[in-house]
């Protein structure tokens, strides 16, 4: 594998400020910091996986076609300002005493040289947290698994059109969402109001087979919210028909259903899991101090130990200095790992890299939150912004509005605004997209495939 070296060493220019993470944290600095003005001429260096940056909050609403997958996206190149650039690459190794790193990009492993560089790598679902769960449950954590859930639903509610056996369609029919939190009752809402809006489009399913169930092991939904919130979050579920299990924690997950901790067995194909988080693979190569899978920062995001390291976003243990109690010598508290947290660390790390950079005091991280919002279906939202409580639509436009203002560039939000407001008056489209490619296809018709398929247990004519 060829190793290529950037920048050219023989150039005069200090070396580069490289931030490994395109997400919610990465992309905040990367535009901040060409918002300021630089002591030194520096390069921005921004790494990321993919070229764009996701949306987490909005994967949900990807799965109950609330929004196209292209709507939870944001590009990163044109989130970011003169002077910086963007290679679409994963980072692999650091060499903290040389300053340099190695990626993989689309031309082979490159090395790279910083001069600063910033993690915000974010972390990976866990589905090590319940037996079974790796092998049979869906996680939702990327785009793709967002459009494979949102797939896979459609297929169950095609395939239950064609089976007679009534347990096997009330199987079909039974959607099981694990984790009571902000993913598992957006999730949840969004695929009831789904399949209500697509059960007209399949005549031969009935209404009475479809079930979704939420199950949470604490004692009320959205633990992070105030508990009035929680409580109308599971009033609006229940009177859309979810079936909200709360003290129910699934033990074991298989191919037919889910185990709970009573000792009840859930009938179900189809599990899908948003609970649990793991650190970066990367993370543990760095060989840097974490805590809880996490790299612990200073007050002020940068890593103790080597020289010119910081880390922002869910991937750092952070101290929130404005969450400190009333004490002067209390520790602070730590920051919640959400896109709020992020988004304020990397505002907060432009400032304190150009003033390491220029030779001032760094300030320690500070955020009071302003809010937590969540949606529980189309059009339905539960929200706790600057100390007002909101619920129902008004909740739910204020997170259409707040995510619509992160999109970069006035065309992009438009012609997402134009779409959002068109699709809130339609039903969710409920196109199964296939990924086929042709030699794919006509591997599938030739007539050796066709023959390999087996035909139905039972006689069931569509
Ligand atoms: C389904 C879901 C729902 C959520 N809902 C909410 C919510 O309602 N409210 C809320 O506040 N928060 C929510 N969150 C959490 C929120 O999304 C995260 O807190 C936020 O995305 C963290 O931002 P980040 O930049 O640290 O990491 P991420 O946004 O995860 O970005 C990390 C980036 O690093 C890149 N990367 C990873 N490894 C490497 C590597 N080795 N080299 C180069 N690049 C790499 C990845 O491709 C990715 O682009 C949700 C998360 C999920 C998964």
């Amino acid at each position: 594998m060829s190793t290529v070296s950037f920048p050219d060493p023989a150039a005069a220019a200090p070396r580069p400020i490289v931030i490994v993470g395109g997400g919610f944290a990465g992309t905040t600095l990367a535009a901040a910091l060409a918002r300021q003005s630089w002591p030194t001429a520096r390069e921005v260096l921004l790494l990321s996986e993919e070229s764009y940056t996701t949306f987490n909050p909005m994967l949900a609403e990807v799965v109950g076609a609330s929004v196209f997958p292209e709507h939870v996206v944001a590009p990163i190149r044109p989130m970011l300002g003169p002077g910086a650039r963007f290679v679409m690459g994963r980072v692999d190794e650091v060499d903290f005493a040389r300053r340099r790193l190695v990626a993989v990009t689309l031309a082979g492993r490159q090395s790279i040289d910083y001069g600063q560089i910033v993690f915000a790598f974010g972390t990976r679902a866990n589905l090590e947290l319940v037996p079974g769960l790796a092998r049979h449950a869906l996680p939702l954590k990327l785009v793709g698994d967002a459009m494979h859930i949102r797939n896979r639903v459609l297929q169950r509610l095609a395939r239950i059109e064609l089976e007679c056996d009534r347990a096997l369609r009330r199987r079909l029919g039974r959607l099981v969402v694990i984790g009571g939190g902000f993913s598992g009752v957006e999730v949840a809402g969004e695929l009831a109001d789904f399949l209500r809006g697509a059960l007209r489009y399949y005549p031969r399913v009935r209404a009475d087979e479809l079930q979704v169930t939420l199950l949470q092991d604490a004692s009320r939904l959205l633990p992070e919210l105030p508990a009035s919130l929680g409580e109308a979050a599971a009033r609006s579920l229940r009177a859309r028909g979810v079936d909200v299990r709360l003290q129910s924690r699934a033990v074991l997950v298989g191919a037919d259903g889910v185990n709970l901790d009573s000792g009840e067995f859930v009938d179900s194909a189809t599990v899908i899991c948003t609970i649990g988080t793991r650190p970066n693979p990367l993370v543990e190569r760095l060989g840097l101090k974490l805590v809880r899978g996490r790299i612990e920062t200073a007050p002020d995001l940068s890593v103790p130990g080597p020289p010119g390291v910081w880390a922002i976003g869910d991937c750092a243990l952070v101290r929130n200095a404005a969450a400190a109690s009333g004490s002067a010598d209390a520790p602070a508290a730590y920051a919640p790992p959400t896109a709020q947290f992020a988004v304020a660390q990397g505002e907060q790390l432009a400032h304190n890299l150009a003033a390491r950079l220029g030779g001032r005091p760094t300030r320690p991280f500070a955020h009071r939150s302003r809010g937590m919002m969540a949606t529980t279906g189309h059009l339905k939202g539960v929200a706790e912004v600057f100390g007002l409580r909101l619920s129902g639509l008004p909740a739910w436009l204020l997170w259409r509005a707040y995510y619509l203002l992160r999109m970069p560039t006035l065309g992009r939000k438009v012609r997402i605004w134009l779409e959002w407001s068109w699709g809130m008056f339609f039903a969710a489209d409920i196109t199964h997209l296939r990924f086929t490619r042709t030699g794919q296809a006509d591997a599938e018709a030739s007539p050796r495939a066709v023959s390999a398929v087996s035909p139905p247990s039972r006689e069931c004519s569509p």
